[in-house]
């Protein structure tokens, strides 16, 4: 009897079920198995798919399936456990499965390209460029300087450096490969050691225990919550445990914020480990996230380094997961695949019966609401290593004090000593440019931005006025466009701002500012951070950019200058993101032997959460936060996912939701608090009107079956009515 074989095909489509197709015609069906990519016609166009089940049969009529075009691999792109992943993400999120598997695909493999990796490709001199004359080459400039270009270099270089040196240089370089100056190497995209010998440390007795409780089980599903104060040696930590992993064989992955991939931190691990490390992050080209994804998969690549997405890189022999500042919201992916690379890391490790770390100085409130549920094990740093002390917190009561630009004159006084203290000064702020508002003094009239429903923040530098949230900017108007006075005012204070006041105020004193502003070209970061650590600079000015994963032993004080910017948020988690932010900016400073000191600035100096985490620390401000959060009934009491739509009309979005709503029977669930329709915090926003709703539930499984209910609704009402609509599982960010 001859069975038919349908295989389930994921296409990167919006759409979220599989689409079933015949195998290939001259594929014998032995060689058909789930994780190979196909090509195949979808409507008119050809896409790349996945497949993901095979069956005998299809709700459809057989003759009216097509056939697969072509079979790409020879063998599974992804093992059971990684296929799992993906789909139980898809279900988890509610999002389409061939989107899913997109994401966890790099680019190139997305396309359609080979697994098969041969390196990166790099453009090097040959001995006849070196001697090549660049006065012949006069007709051709572009080629005259590339080939300047790699000659002063000395060796190879990069798609991406390249790009970064000069434009339009694949043609030019097509020509000079051609006319054998130049030629193409292929370079692994690996890092290994950088130094001969091992800077292990002894660990001290905290961290000994804390490697020790997962050593223990290292052939075992656990997981570990390392909650350590800035300082108190968790990356020792890791880099333990991470070579207990080498020793038998096996790799580790590791997962740090967006801004916490420093070159430092891949120092520490390339001056620890000989083993070949990748890397994976945003910024990689193409052919460099291949080559560390197949170098992954392959298992060269013993160590994998990477941020949020890397958690879907394939693994030859896995032995553990370590998720670094575990608490920051980078980790969750805040559109499109709204996914919580953590909680899928915690997934992944219980599929493949590894342990997972996750480590902060600062845990998520989630995680430590896991850890009293007994989920998670804690273990815990209570100490700087070393002979580094805890820094002094204090609040300045900035009520009915003199401000200049936002800058207390007790803040000022206390600049001024440490400065000629010798020390260096951190200076805290969430706002990039010079002011959130621009006013008439006259007639009131207020800079607002005509996309969305917000003022339009002044940038000093560059004269501009300039939307932050959807990126429109216009030139600063001299006179006020309603009533023509000339009496502009600004109110409110950003980093440029403050900048400005202190260089009139301390004039001959060095001084940076790191924000998204100042740090836009690639490479300046790094630069200005190798400043910062010279000493060149005596006072630093900074956005949270300056608080992940940047150390500075030379500052003794730092001043927190919005801290109630934190206390009056609508998000019901603004007040943790605050205390993260005051107690990872503390920890920045007076490492080594110089003590730190760190100022807020606040206009509620009683608020009882600041007050107890002032008094308390941080595991007290935590202990009183869940208590809140208990009696709210809001996560992570609660489980909660948020239903969000957009139109460019302003009623459109509310009434999709309500019907919706009705529809899918939201109102009668069982088991669930909905909330809503409401307008969003900031309703229009780039031109869109946006309207949410809120869900609550006590378990999951109730939002999980009317999840089940809505999706098929939404899917229907896709492109109806001009809605845009997307739904985030366990939201971090409510606005
Ligand atoms: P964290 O990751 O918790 O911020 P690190 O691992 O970066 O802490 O450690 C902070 C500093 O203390 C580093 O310079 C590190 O080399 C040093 N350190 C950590 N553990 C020890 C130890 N057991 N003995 C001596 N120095 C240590
Ligand atoms: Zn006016
Ligand atoms: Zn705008």
């Amino acid at each position: 009897m001859v069975t038919t074989c349908i295989l389930q095909v994921a296409l990167p489509l919006p759409l979220p079920q599989c689409f079933d197709y015949l195998p290939p015609s001259n594929v014998p069906q032995r060689m058909l198995t789930v994780g190979l990519r196909v090509r195949v016609a979808f409507g008119t166009r050809r896409c790349i798919g996945l497949i993901l089940g095979i069956s005998n049969h299809s709700e459809f009529d057989l003759s009216r399936l097509k056939r697969v075009i072509e079979l790409i691999d020879p063998v599974p792109l992804f093992d059971k456990e990684l296929l799992d992943l993906l789909t139980w993400a898809s279900d988890y999120y509610r999002y389409p499965v061939g989107e899913v598997v997109s994401t966890a695909l790099p680019a190139r493999l997305r396309r359609g390209s080979k697994v098969e990796f041969r390196g990166v490709e790099t453009w090097c001199i040959t001995p006849r460029g070196r001697e090549a004359e660049l006065e012949l080459m006069q007709s051709a400039p572009r080629q005259a300087a590339l080939l300047k270009l790699l000659r002063a270099h000395g060796t190879c270089l990069d798609a991406s450096r390249l790009n970064a040196l000069q434009n339009h240089w694949r043609p030019a370089a097509r020509r000079l490969v051609a006319k054998g100056l130049v030629e193409i190497r292929n370079k692994n995209c690996l890092q290994s050691r950088t130094s001969s010998s091992n800077h292990a440390v002894r660990l001290n007795s905290h961290q000994q225990e804390a490697v020790a409780a997962i050593a223990r089980r290292m052939a075992k599903f656990g997981v570990y919550l390392l909650d350590g104060v800035t300082g108190s040696g968790k990356t020792e930590v890791y880099l333990a445990l991470i070579e207990i992993a080498l020793q038998t064989g096996h790799q580790a992955l590791i997962l740090v914020p967006e801004i916490g991939l420093t070159p430092q931190l891949l120092t520490r691990f390339t001056r620890r480990f000989s083993a070949p490390l990748a890397v994976l992050h945003s910024g990689l080209s193409d052919s460099e996230r291949h080559c560390a994804w197949y170098s992954a998969r392959e298992g060269h690549a013993l160590l994998v380094l990477g941020t949020r997405s890397a958690i879907f890189t394939p693994l030859a022999k896995p032995g553990i997961i370590i998720v670094d500042e575990e608490h920051d919201s980078s980790f969750k992916q805040q559109d499109g695949f709204r996914y919580h690379a953590r909680d899928l890391a915690v997934y992944r490790a219980k599929q493949l019966n590894i342990p997972v770390l996750l480590g902060s100085a600062t845990p998520s409130l989630e995680s430590l609401y896991n850890v009293g549920q007994g989920k998670y094990r804690h273990l815990s740093l209570p100490e700087r290593a070393g002979k580094a002390k805890h820094p002094i917190l204090e609040v300045i009561d900035v009520r009915r004090r003199p401000m200049v630009d936002g800058l207390s004159d007790v803040l000022l006084g206390q600049i001024r000593k440490h400065l000629q203290a010798e020390g260096q000064v951190l200076l805290f702020l969430n706002r990039r440019g010079y002011a959130p508002v621009l006013i008439c003094h006259q007639c009131g009239w207020v800079a607002q931005c005509r996309r969305c429903d917000a003022s339009m923040t002044l940038h000093a530098g560059s004269r501009t006025l300039r939307c932050h949230h959807c990126g429109s900017q216009c030139d600063v108007p001299e006179i006020c466009p309603e009533c023509e006075s000339e009496d502009l005012r600004t109110i409110g204070q950003g980093t440029e701002r403050v900048e400005h006041a202190l260089k009139h105020e301390f004039a001959d004193v060095s001084m940076v500012r790191i924000d998204r502003d100042t740090v836009r070209r690639k490479g300046s970061m790094e630069a200005k951070l190798t400043e910062i650590r010279r000493g060149y600079h005596r006072i630093l000015i900074g956005t949270q950019m300056l608080s992940k994963g940047h150390d500075f032993p030379d500052i003794t004080l730092v001043g927190i200058l919005n801290v109630d910017q934190g206390l009056f948020s609508t998000d019901f988690r603004a007040m943790e993101r605050m205390a993260q932010l005051i107690v990872q900016v503390s920890g920045r400073a007076g490492r080594a032997n110089k003590p730190g000191k760190v100022l807020l600035q606040t206009h509620k100096p009683d608020h009882p959460l600041l007050r107890i985490l002032l008094t308390g620390g941080y595991a007290a401000f935590c202990a009183a936060s869940l208590r809140e959060r208990q009696l709210a009934e809001l996560p992570p009491y609660r489980h909660m996912a948020m239903l969000r739509a957009e139109a460019t009309n302003r009623t459109a979005p509310a009434a999709f939701l309500d019907s919706v709503c009705a529809h899918g029977s939201c109102k009668t669930a069982a088991g669930i608090v909905v909330m809503g329709p409401v307008p969003a915090p900031m309703e229009r926003r780039a031109g869109r009107y946006r309207a949410q709703l809120l869900f609550i539930a006590r378990h999951r499984k109730n939002l999980n079956e009317l999840f089940k209910r809505l999706s098929v609704v939404l899917y229907q009402s896709r492109g109806l009515r001009r809605v845009r609509w997307s739904l985030d599982v366990d939201p971090v960010d409510l606005s």
